[in-house]
């Protein structure tokens, strides 16, 4: 057993994945929970929870829990957590990893409109659609709040807090959805409209295929920027790197 202490940065499924691989090859590591979901789909193993207080704090605990390496797998959008992180394990001197899976990419068939933010998602519904399915997330709704000409069906993992749309249905649900449900879904609901953010992974990629099916609108906020650093794509290749550090010390 490795004693080594790998902290994960967590709240995605890639995140619960690599618990679950560290755990197989016998690294114990730690995931780290914001605490926004009131029924969280727990990783294997240590866990905690709760905001660490901003960079600074996160630095001193990477140093007072003698964490050797640092696995950011938090959501594409999570900005604040990933700044911090690469902001705190210099300080450290802890080394960081960015697990990001890749974003969504067009296909033949999609009618994508890209824009940069909740707001311009906002301002563009009404000259695509009237029946909104909107999957963007319970934070940042406010930004759909005065939108008035449209309906939104509304779907996310825990019931979102005001301002809220004047006309909509809220589904709690968290995926991951199948091609067949998301049919489904737009047909009952008369859907004309899907309003997305680019989180990428399959989890809830079908909505887009089902978009693409009904020949559908979709307007799909681009990912924010990332700190610079070390980024790789796959569980697997984190495992690897995270091999790396701990036979490099
Ligand atoms: P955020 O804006 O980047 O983070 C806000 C603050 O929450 C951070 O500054 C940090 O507090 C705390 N925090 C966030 N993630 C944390 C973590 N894994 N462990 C400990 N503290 C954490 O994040 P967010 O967009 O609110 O997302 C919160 C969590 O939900 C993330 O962990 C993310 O992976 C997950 N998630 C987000 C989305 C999304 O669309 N944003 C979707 C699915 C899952 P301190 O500054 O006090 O350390």
């Amino acid at each position: 057993m490795c004693t080594d202490r790998v902290l994960i940065l967590g709240g995605t499924a890639e995140a619960r994945e690599l618990a679950e691989e560290l755990y197989a090859v016998g690294v114990r590591p730690i995931s780290s929970l914001a605490g926004r979901v009131a029924r969280p789909r727990l990783p294997v193993g240590e866990v905690r929870v709760g905001g660490f207080g901003g960079p600074e704090a996160l630095a001193r605990w990477l140093h007072d829990h003698g964490i050797v390496a640092v696995v950011d797998a938090t959501h594409p959008f999570a900005e604040q957590i990933s700044a911090s992180a690469a902001a705190a394990c210099p300080r450290a001197g802890v080394p960081l990893l960015r697990l990001e899976r890749p974003g969504w990419s067009e296909r033949d068939g999609d009618r994508w409109c890209w824009v940069d933010s909740l707001e311009t998602a906002a301002d563009t519904i009404t000259q695509l659609g009237k029946r909104v399915l909107l999957t963007t997330g319970r934070q940042g709704l406010s930004a759909f709040a005065g939108v008035d000409a449209a309906w939104f069906l509304i779907r996310c993992v825990d019931p979102p807090a005001p301002p809220l749309p004047a006309h909509y249905e809220l589904i709690i649900d968290r995926g991951p959805y199948t091609l067949a449900g998301e049919l489904t879904l737009l047909d009952a609901h008369q859907i004309d409209l899907v309003v997305t953010k680019d989180s990428g992974g399959h989890h809830t990629k079908a909505k887009l295929s089902a978009a693409r099916e009904r020949d559908l609108p979709v307007i799909i906020v681009h990912r924010p920027p990332r700190p610079a650093g070390r980024s790789l794509p796959t569980v697997s290749e984190a495992v690897e790197w995270v091999h790396g550090q701990i036979l490099g010390r």
